[in-house]
């Protein structure tokens, strides 16, 4: 069929609005209306804008029964004397900048949020042009307890907001040699599974999700669900045992090594440091407790994208009173010697605040926002020494419907993958033969795609921009290679299939976002030198009554890290106002 005649179909497909409506309705959101920025080159992300502001009639806990229409977007503070709250501003409206302001929303703050974007959900994004809804970030919800209990801290239940499925698989491994394995079900089947091409090792399973459950343990109680502001912080006995008891000189890959034999198995059951942004080869072995997770708690997708889940916070941040100010860029920190006293914008606005919230990527906060003479801690010379962690080359693809055996989320593995994470981590190049992470969610959610087409989402873990890739000229070899393997493995014909297309690089990561070194997943890396009381604080060492939330933040990256990481900030506050107060 003809591509363009058939993007002109989809534009006037009235089934195609339809569609769309039953998925807003399913999702149980507000009414909105899309409209894509024209003329926006082929890298650039689309951002969407919304014109019709959330109403709720839910009663919030801040304030009984009212109606919460929240948002303003004139770039301008309200001015209420008669409002006696304390005032918080939090710049940056990703998934941290939300979880932070929405805790201190209910805990009775006036909170302003500043976002440079015109939508909120930050590196959880979304395309939505001709028909297609695609995600632009986070497939794979970790954790449900910890997004559900955002909702159940403010007295409300998450399926009013946005209904979770478990993935059955979470995701399907796939190998060169035609080896398959799924993972995220029960222990039964993945032991049957592996049974089939490496029966000495599926024995030697059980021992081996033991040893990770201890490690999630230890990391959950002892490490995530705590603040490390002072030294005093790392000192806890607690802390001290779970650090000794996670053998933090070991990598992940060691790990496991240790406990399996298969080396598909060993790739099996470390890849999943990427996630974190780095090689399972160097990661700490307390990291080594994704595949426990997964199997455990399960890997959970929203109707509509997990795009619903951005929009259910921003949706619940209004219900408590909260303000969402869009194309808001900060520039700089209000300071009265080392106090923040709130922020300026680049229209050059003031707003003033008791205390100041950044959701931004931790070193581009600093050099953006603070003068060198304040930072006595976090130098511009220190910030370029961090360790920043890979970044993703990615795919976003609407496609005529495509025959696949492959499930929601495949990860499609190549030879070589020591040389590969080294190529990626370590030198800093493209590999040859990259392996990826594919997602097709119209397999789950019809909704996403006109009748008769798919999307797929394709991530290829890639050096971060500090490897200075020529993306424009290195990119479309890259797409070809990537469409040939895609071709060769499960997804025949893709290539005459696309009717649309956006590529999204490093550099789009750090110019879109404000990803430092365009390290798209968890910023600094999570190695041991920058995790806990060596990562950045929520609260600042520098200037009084600033705070930081987000992945390059404790406890570090991925959805349910970082909504507790601003939760960890607004307790933080909390004791430190309560503190000042006596
Ligand atoms: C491709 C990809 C796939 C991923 N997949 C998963 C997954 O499947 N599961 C999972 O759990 N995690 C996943 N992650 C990780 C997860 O998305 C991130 O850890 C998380 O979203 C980071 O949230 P954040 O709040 O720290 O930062 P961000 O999302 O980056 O939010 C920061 C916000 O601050 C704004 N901002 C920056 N500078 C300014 C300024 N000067 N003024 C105003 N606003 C500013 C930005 O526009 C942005 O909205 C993925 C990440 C990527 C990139």
């Amino acid at each position: 069929m003809n591509r363009n005649r058939l993007i002109g179909v989809i534009e006037n497909d009235t089934k195609f609005d339809h569609s769309q409506e039953a998925r807003e309705r399913s999702m149980n959101a507000p009414e909105r209306v899309y409209s894509p920025i024209n003329g926006v080159s082929a890298n650039t992300v689309r951002t969407v804008t919304l014109d019709k502001r959330p109403t709720s009639q839910q009663e919030g806990s801040t304030g009984a029964g009212s109606q919460h229409t929240a948002r303003h977007t004139d770039g301008k503070q309200a001015k209420d004397s008669a409002d006696s709250r304390p005032r918080a501003v939090v710049i940056g409206a990703g998934l941290g900048g939300l979880s932070a302001a929405i805790h201190l929303a209910r805990q009775g703050w006036k909170v302003d949020m500043l976002e440079r974007n015109t939508r909120s959900g930050g590196r959880m994004n979304v395309i939505q042009e001709q028909g297609f809804s695609i995600d632009m970030g986070p497939t794979m919800l970790m954790m449900p307890e910890v997004i559900e209990k955002i909702f159940t801290d403010c007295g409300r239940d998450i399926k009013d907001y946005m209904p979770l499925t478990r993935l059955t698989p979470a995701y399907r491994i796939a190998w060169p040699d035609g080896t398959l394995l799924e993972m995220g079900g029960t222990m039964e089947e993945l032991i049957a599974s592996v049974r089939t091409f490496a029966p000495d090792d599926a024995d030697r399973l059980p021992a081996l999700y033991e040893r990770m459950r201890t490690k999630y343990l230890n990391a959950r109680h002892n490490f995530i669900e705590r603040s490390f502001n002072s030294v005093r912080d790392m000192m806890r006995p607690s802390t001290l045992q779970g650090l000794v008891k996670s053998f933090p000189m070991e990598s992940v890959y060691q790990f496991v090594s240790k406990n399996i034999r298969d080396e598909r198995l060993r790739q099996a059951f470390t890849f999943q440091t990427l996630y974190l942004g780095m090689s399972p080869y160097t990661c700490p072995s307390i990291y080594a407790l994704l595949p426990y997770i997964e199997m455990e708690f399960g890997v959970w997708y929203p109707q509509g994208g997990t795009i619903a889940l951005a929009d259910s916070l921003e949706r619940l941040f209004g219900e408590l009173d909260g303000t969402i100010h869009y194309n808001q860029d900060v520039e700089r920190i209000l300071l009265d010697g080392r106090t923040a006293r709130g922020v300026r914008t680049a229209d050059g606005n003031d707003w003033h605040a008791d205390v100041v919230v950044s959701n931004m990527d931790v070193p581009m906060a600093y050099k953006k926002l603070l003068p060198p003479e304040v930072r006595r801690k976090h130098t511009d010379a220190r910030i370029e020494k961090c360790d920043y962690g890979c970044s993703g080359y990615m795919m976003y693809l609407g496609v005529e419907h495509i025959e696949t055996n492959w499930a929601h989320n495949m990860i499609v593995l190549s030879d070589n993958y020591e040389q590969i994470l080294d190529d990626i981590c370590v030198k800093q190049i493209l590999p040859r033969d990259p392996a990826m992470h594919v997602c097709i969610p119209t397999l789950t959610d019809k909704s996403l795609a006109p009748e008769g087409h798919d999307v797929v989402y394709v991530l290829v873990p890639c050096p971060n921009t500090l490897g200075k890739i020529d993306w424009k000229r290195q990119g479309p070899l890259l797409r070809d290679r990537v469409i040939d393997k895609l071709e060769a493995t499960g997804l025949p014909g893709l290539r005459e299939k696309i009717v649309f297309e956006r590529i999204f690089t490093p550099d789009d990561f750090e110019k879109t976002y404000g990803c430092f070194a365009g390290a798209a997943f968890s910023g600094l890396t999570p190695s041991f030198m920058q995790s806990a009381y060596f990562r950045p604080h929520s609260r600042s060492e520098d200037i009084r009554n600033l705070y930081f939330v987000g992945a390059s933040t404790h406890p570090g990256g991925g959805v349910p890290i970082v909504l507790t990481s601003g939760r960890l900030a607004a307790e933080e506050i909390a004791l430190t106002t309560r503190a000042r107060r006596k």
